[in-house]
Formats: C-alpha cells, structure tokens, sequence
C-alpha cells in the first residue's frame, strides 16, 4: 500500500469517526432535551406570602387535614375572592366514586354555583396541593386569577399520587400513551361544530 493511500484511509476514517461523534452527540442533545422539556421545573417555595395568603393557605391544609380523618384524600382547597371565602373543597375521591372530586373541582363547582357565573374571574384558589393536570386545566377554563399552592406535586408523588405521570403522558405522541387513542368519523362529528358556529345566540365561554 502506497503512502498517500494509507494517508487517504487515515482521513476518510478520521472524518467518519468524527460524524460518528457528532451524530452520537446531536442524539444525546435531542434525547436530554426531550427529558427536560418533559419535567418542566417546580416553583421555587416562596418566602413572600401575606398575611391573609397564610390565613386560606393554613385553611386549605386543614380541610386537606381533617379530610384524612373523614374518609377522603389528603387535598383541601379555598376559593377567595376580595378577600372573602366563596368555596371549600376537599378530595372526595374514594367516598363518592368519583374521579374527578379533587378538592380544587369541587370547589370551583361549588364556586361557580354561589356565583351564578361559570367564570371565577378575580379569584385566588388555595389549595394544599399543586394542582393536578386536571384541577389545574378546571382552573384556566374557570379564569381564575392566581393560583397558591403548599405541597408539590413531587411531594404527592412521594405518597404515592402520582400526577407527574398524567403530566409525562401529555408529552407523548398519541403512539406511545398508557391510553388507547383512535380518532374517526370526523366528518360526522363537525356537524355539530358547524351548528355552534352558526348560532347566533351562543353564550361564548
Ligand atoms: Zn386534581
């Protein structure tokens, strides 16, 4: 083998070897990104609260308390609205069968029912749990103003609640989630839509 063949080779093969790398690299980057984007980070605990944020957040930990010692899940939320108590929820999972009686939903129900609005405009919720993927989407529908919490989600994680995991899936493609997703017959459900979009005397929410 001549000199500048075994030159070429050395080049071809150092060049091959450096994609190599950077193709490993450039996967590692999107893979840890993935990871990231995936585990969006926790507030950090605040040290500056009111004296009045104490006052509902100390409320919503002692439903979540006293819930415990009732037959229900550890949650407790208080709605307020200028400075005044409109609603209180507790986690009524387990004793009424129902998935969906979070402390935070049942509050809002609770709110929305004393109001006779089914928007919580002006509202502060405090709850004594950061709000689950469910409670928290109740809360931006609701249009609530602030939203306290006590315990994180990493600490109900600790418990065993686990709400990161219903977080985690919402990142997925529809492929790769725990639940079985099929999308058909399309055409047939946009009549409705196309009823809603021509009414003219809608209430827009
Ligand atoms: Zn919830």
């Amino acid at each position: 083998m001549s000199n500048e063949l075994g030159e070429l080779i050395a080049i071809i093969g150092g060049s091959l070897t450096f994609f190599l790398f950077m193709v490993a690299l450039i996967c590692v980057g999107w893979r840890l990104a993935r990871v990231f984007k995936s585990h969006p980070k926790t507030l950090k605990e605040s040290s500056k609260y009111s004296a009045d944020d104490a006052r509902f957040m100390r409320m919503a930990i002692d439903i979540a308390s006293r819930n415990v010692e009732n037959g229900g899940g550890p949650f407790g939320a208080v709605i307020v609205r200028n400075g005044e108590v409109i609603a209180t929820g507790a986690n009524r999972v387990v004793p009424t069968c129902d998935p969906t009686a979070h402390a935070e939903i049942s509050a809002i129900r609770e709110a929305c029912s004393k109001l006779g609005d089914f928007k919580l405009n002006g509202c502060t919720v405090y709850s004594s749990c950061e709000p689950c993927p469910m409670c928290l989407s109740a809360l931006y529908w609701a249009g609530v103003e602030r939203i306290c919490y006590g315990n994180t989600k990493a600490d109900a994680k600790d418990i065993k609640f686990d709400d990161s995991f219903i977080y985690d899936q919402l990142e997925l493609d529809y492929s790769r989630r725990s639940i079985t997703c099929n999308h058909f017959l399309r055409d047939e459900a946009l009549e409705s839509f196309r009823k809603w979009a021509a009414k003219e005397d809608k209430v827009e929410y």
